[in-house]
């Protein structure tokens, strides 16, 4: 019954089938990305709200989860819950299962937004989110909410809709859950010494002492701190021009929000701006944008030199950063997997696909 109610005459929602198959032309530099994240204005809001909002002690003890990491999720989420979405989220999980590029994935969360319905904690007209179905203020998906959610400030509902203590409690138990490792560090920026072998970076993760003896040490200049003793990966984001991070398990159980380097970098990096943290000692290069050309081509000639990027795809992801550093070893390049304007200009005059 619930079924034939809340889907009668339902049709599939073009925008929501479009903005899922929207590939950008071109991609953003990390660097640009980063700094976009870090504004002024942002900072200056987050460091009230860290401040002014009473429920913060209550949910640091509760999860473990530092107020300057919540705010930076509540901030890049929804603008501090301004920005919420006005999708109707049955009627985008039912044009995604039907557009079937995610079917699976679509109908599980379609089926956890009726539950949400059956169970009388929201009804339709408040399961309001993204395209993509993401609700509230921290945006979450149904079924996060369905097994994540929490009531914070204790009226007995979940709503993270409206009470930004229900949502940022929610934020910190999805982390908490995400692996978050109380009282430690998310991530430490690190110079490395000349010569360095980057095809450590994206490898093994070990602690500080490990990669001390590698001759990696604290940009700053500054010791390691108690905060920071556990096994971290390496990570040369924008490559060897760029700056250069020891990445925690706490970075990791931020990509469990959304998994990509350049948000969770994003996010860590706001955080500590709240709390009143130094810039970068080494700033984001400036960057020209590659197109999708660009990459699909750069992938196409790797894999016509002998070097597998995988299908290409137009992606950057770990195949095609390590079939870089390889083909960037063999030619007695910096091989830190960094696909820069530069490397596919390279890449393409090797392959032939360009004149020298
Ligand atoms: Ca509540």
């Amino acid at each position: 019954a619930l079924v034939d109610r809340e889907m009668a005459g339902l049709t599939p929602n073009p925008r929501v089938i479009s903005l899922d198959s929207a590939q950008p032309e071109f991609s953003k530099p990390i660097g640009a990305y980063v700094n976009g994240v870090i504004s002024a204005d942002r900072i200056a809001r987050g460091q009230r709200y860290r401040n002014d909002l009473p429920f913060w002690p209550e949910v640091e003890q509760r999860f473990g989860v530092p107020r300057d990491i919540l705010i930076a999720v509540w901030a890049m989420e929804s603008a501090f819950g301004a920005v919420q979405g006005d999708f109707d989220v049955v009627r985008s999980m039912s044009s995604l299962a039907y557009h079937g590029r995610r079917r699976a994935w679509a109908e599980g969360e379609l089926i956890a937004t009726l539950k949400i319905i059956q169970s009388g904690e929201a009804g339709r007209a408040q399961l309001k989110g993204s395209w993509a179905g993401a609700m509230g203020q921290t945006q979450f998906l149904p079924s996060n909410y369905i097994s994540t959610a929490v009531d914070g400030d204790g009226d007995g509902k979940r709503d993270i809709w409206r009470s930004p203590n229900d949502a940022l409690a929610s934020a910190a138990n999805l982390l908490a859950k995400g692996g978050w490792v109380r009282g430690q560090a998310w991530a430490r920026e690190v110079t490395l010494p000349a010569g360095f072998d980057y095809s450590l970076t994206e490898g093994p993760k070990e602690a500080p002492a490990y990669w001390e003896g590698l001759g990696v040490k604290p940009a700053d200049g500054r010791p390691w701190t108690a905060a920071e003793q556990a096994p971290g990966q390496l990570v040369a984001p924008a490559g060897a021009d760029g700056p250069i991070f020891l990445l925690f398990p706490n970075h990791f159980a931020i990509r469990k929000y959304n998994n990509s380097t350049a948000y969770a970098l994003g996010i860590g990096l706001l955080a500590d701006a709240f709390a009143g943290g130094a810039p970068l000692v080494k700033p984001w290069p400036v960057e020209t944008p590659l197109a999708i050309s660009d990459r699909i081509g750069a992938q196409t000639a790797l894999a016509k030199l002998g070097f597998n990027p995988g299908s290409p795809d137009g992606v950057v992801g770990v195949n095609t950063r390590t079939a870089l550093r390889a083909w960037q070893k063999s030619r007695g390049l910096v091989a830190d997997g960094y696909l820069s304007m530069e490397m596919v200009r390279r890449l393409n005059v090797e392959a032939g696909a360009l004149p020298n």
